[in-house]
């Protein structure tokens, strides 16, 4: 009991002197933080109870104009970029320069909620939880990325730091053509030395990402020559497209699964003497004979990778795997644009480092990466190989994210942005 004690007591000393660790400026921007915190929760409430769902538009455009007044008012330049091109609402983008090294703040106004789901309020379910379309993911981190700017401008910080805010409009359902959709946010990434992402990730405060699989889908086309059943191996007639369409996916699986990071999984497959799949909706036809070589095989799927090398080795499988045709059959393997992925850096890890030590400092304690096999495609995923550090899900902690029980931990909107600030005054 006795060394149990010694233990408890060798805690706290520790817990002291890494409070007293934080400069004059940071205890300052974490008391702004605590005496701002009742605002920053009236601002969230208004930001959930505008229906965002990407596809509502003119909601989308309504909590960009709520966000583009605060950032006005901290002096940012803003601009609303348009989304027709790409079938969307648009951007935000507000930039502040100064004479600092260059950080990306990314944020996103949309939520998987539309107009016509029952999930449409902010509902306070007691003092430290609330629940709401958009509250973790991730109205919660636009504010926390725009509490921690209203910190370090009151203590006069912000005047020198350069700073670009993009909050897209299409997280959740990404306009295409994707280039196009997230050209606003590659620009506003050049010349960046950090970007920072303020996602919730998996819900955990002690938890950050600094690393993200990408994904694609990809679309093989089989055809083969048809005719009577009984005549299938033989030389003329072939194999036909089913038997090769089973081969194609049985050998990704033989000559691909179990390689670290790298997933693949055949969604859909059709196949007969006609057989035909709509991408869009996502649903096939097929029709044929029991007597009848089958003439035709579509199947889709996806592939998700850790990096852009990993995706290429992975690719360059597949396309011999479907170029090796069975007799009298040929096959097309098609991928769309896909999400790039966050690669691991030593600059990512580099950013993690310090937001870890920002958290130990204010006494919030240690902050670690989740694996990138449990973090899916996000924006950050985008300025990957434009900057050279990158984190995200530093936003507000909660559970049940894009379900109708969404609950943010409230406790931890004061805790993230007092990280925040601390990571974005020790960058500038
Ligand atoms: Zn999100």
């Amino acid at each position: 009991m006795k060394l149990t004690g010694v233990i408890v007591l060798g805690a706290l000393a520790l817990q002291v002197q890494t409070a007293t660790g934080l400069t004059a400026q940071e205890k300052a921007l974490a008391a702004y933080i605590d005496a701002h915190n009742t605002e920053a929760e009236a601002l969230l409430e208004r930001a959930v109870n505008i229906n965002s769902g990407s596809m509502n538009l003119e909601g989308v455009r309504e909590v960009g104009r709520l966000f583009r007044a605060e950032f006005d008012a901290l002096g940012f330049k803003t601009e609303w970029i348009d989304g027709a091109a790409w079938g969307r609402a648009g951007h935000l983008v507000a930039t502040h320069e100064g004479p600092s090294q260059k950080v990306l703040l990314i944020g996103h106004l949309d939520t998987v909620f539309e107009r016509d789901s029952p999930f449409q309020k902010f509902e306070r379910i007691d003092a430290e939880h609330a629940r709401g379309p958009g509250v973790t993911d991730m109205k919660g981190g636009d504010v926390i990325l725009l509490q921690a700017l209203k910190a370090l401008k009151s203590i006069g910080e912000l005047d020198r730091m350069n700073i670009t805010v993009v909050m897209t409009g299409d997280e959740e359902s990404t306009g295409r053509p994707l280039a196009r959709a997230r050209d606003a946010l590659v620009n506003a990434a050049k010349g960046a030395a950090a970007a920072i992402g303020f996602e919730n990730g998996d819900g955990d405060p002690a938890h950050a990402v600094v690393a993200r699989r990408g994904t694609t889908s990809w679309r093989v086309e089989v055809t083969g020559a048809t005719g009577h059943s009984s005549q299938v191996f033989s030389k003329e007639l072939g194999f036909g497209a089913v038997y090769e369409a089973a081969r194609i996916v049985n050998a990704f699986r033989e000559q691909l699964a179990g390689e670290p990071h790298l997933t693949f999984n055949p969604g859909a497959i059709v196949g007969g003497t006609a057989a035909d799949f709509d991408g869009a909706t996502s649903r096939g036809t097929a029709s044929g004979k029991t007597n009848v070589i089958a003439a035709k095989a579509v199947v889709t799927g996806d592939l998700r990778a850790l990096t852009v090398e990993q995706f290429t080795k992975a690719k360059a499988a597949m396309a011999r795997i479907v170029a090796a045709s069975l007799a009298q059959t040929k096959a097309e393997l098609t991928f769309d644009e896909g999400y790039p992925p966050l690669a691991p850096t030593a600059g990512n890890e580099r950013l993690l480092v310090m937001y870890d030590k920002a958290s130990r400092d204010l006494g919030f304690g240690a902050v670690q990466a989740v694996s990138p096999d449990r973090a899916g495609a996000a924006d950050v995923s985008f300025v990957a190989g434009h900057v050279p550090m990158i984190i995200d899900a530093v936003g507000m902690k909660g559970r049940d994210d894009h379900s109708p029980s969404e609950t943010a931990d409230l406790r931890t909107l004061p805790v993230q942005t007092k990280r925040a600030a601390v990571l974005l005054l020790r960058l500038r």
